[in-house]
């Protein structure tokens, strides 16, 4: 990790939190941290709440909460920042127990030497920052930070079964980009990478929080849009009739979309592949418009002809 490492110890027992303080503090030219010391559950949930840290250091037995409880309460909170625990002699299977649970490590107190508690602590950081974008990674496109194809197959039936029991049509829009392939070959395939994430953003500020966009192939995203009452034909013609302008260093770049909609509809018995393919036809379709009126053409200039 680069920068300052944000500690906060949870530990009623000032001995102990003493102990530690001096004992990281041996190895404060090696390891640049802000240490901040909470004594009970409430101060500790307070601070998580209030302030981003890098990394928790958690006595289970605390004044207001005791074992194994203690951690699921700061885990239920916390879920970008390690959790290490910090076991007694008689609490060793309890910190066991929290790491199966998803706490990141432990250390005994009795024995913390400075060079165990720096490298748990480094370890745990890296470790976690390492499942978080493992976890992000599958679920996202890196590129464009768009959901990917296996995050939507994975989370469909999931939506077909919350569709089915509060009755809300789903709708797609399949949008691809116009003559995409003319953007990488005039200007490189940078700016095609900065054109996908250009229309990534674009499509994530035009749809609601409950919405998706996924990348769905090269140039291709689908707007899955679980909770509609049937009507995205105003969304898709919105989207239609924008002409993205991309700003990509000495030139601009304007972009069209393509876009396709269907619905489908839970009481209606079709298999939910059928709507998605309805989308992706009926996008190809307003491409064949497109190209017929001229207008699916990506238009560049440089900023002197502008
Ligand atoms: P149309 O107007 O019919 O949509 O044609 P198009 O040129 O937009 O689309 P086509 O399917 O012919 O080409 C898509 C191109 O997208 C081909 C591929 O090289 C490019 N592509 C796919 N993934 C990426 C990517 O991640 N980055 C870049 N820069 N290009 C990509
Ligand atoms: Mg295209």
């Amino acid at each position: 990790m680069n920068g300052e490492m944000h500690i906060l110890l949870v530990e009623d027992n000032p001995g102990d939190a003493r102990l530690l303080s001096e004992t990281l503090s041996e190895r404060s030219d090696t390891i640049a941290y802000r240490l901040e010391h909470r004594n009970c559950l409430r101060a500790c949930l307070d601070a998580v709440d209030q302030a981003d840290y890098s990394l928790i250091l958690l006595d289970l037995g605390l004044p207001d909460s005791q074992g194994i409880e203690t951690f699921r309460s700061v885990f239920r909170e916390v879920r970008d920042a390690p959790i290490v625990i910090l076991s007694g002699q008689s609490d060793e299977q309890l910190a066991i127990a929290a790491i199966q649970e998803g706490a990141e490590d432990f250390l005994p107190k009795n024995e913390l030497a400075a060079s165990l508690l720096v490298r748990t602590l480094r370890h745990a950081v890296e470790r976690h920052e390492l499942k978080q974008q493992a976890r992000f990674l599958a679920k996202h496109d890196p590129l464009t930070r768009a959901y990917n194809r296996h995050y939507f197959e994975e989370t469909l039936a999931a939506e077909v079964a919350r569709s089915h029991r509060y009755k809300h049509p789903i709708g797609f829009l399949m949008i691809d980009i116009d003559r995409f392939k003319g953007i990488n070959d005039t200007y490189g395939h940078d700016v095609g990478d900065r054109a996908l994430c250009c229309v990534a953003d674009y499509l994530r500020e035009q749809l609601r929080s409950v919405d998706y966009v996924i990348r769905y192939g090269g140039d291709e995203f689908l707007a899955f849009l679980p909770e509609t009452n049937g009507g995205t034909d105003a969304l898709a013609r919105r989207i239609a009739d924008t002409k993205l302008l991309m700003d990509a260093e000495d030139i601009e770049v304007h972009l069209t979309l393509s876009v396709g909609g269907s619905h489908w509809d839970p009481s209606s018995g079709d298999p939910i592949e059928r709507a998605l393919k309805e989308a992706d036809e009926d996008m190809y379709r307003a491409k064949a418009r497109g190209r017929v009126s001229g207008a699916a053409a990506p238009i560049a200039q440089t900023r002197e002809e502008a």
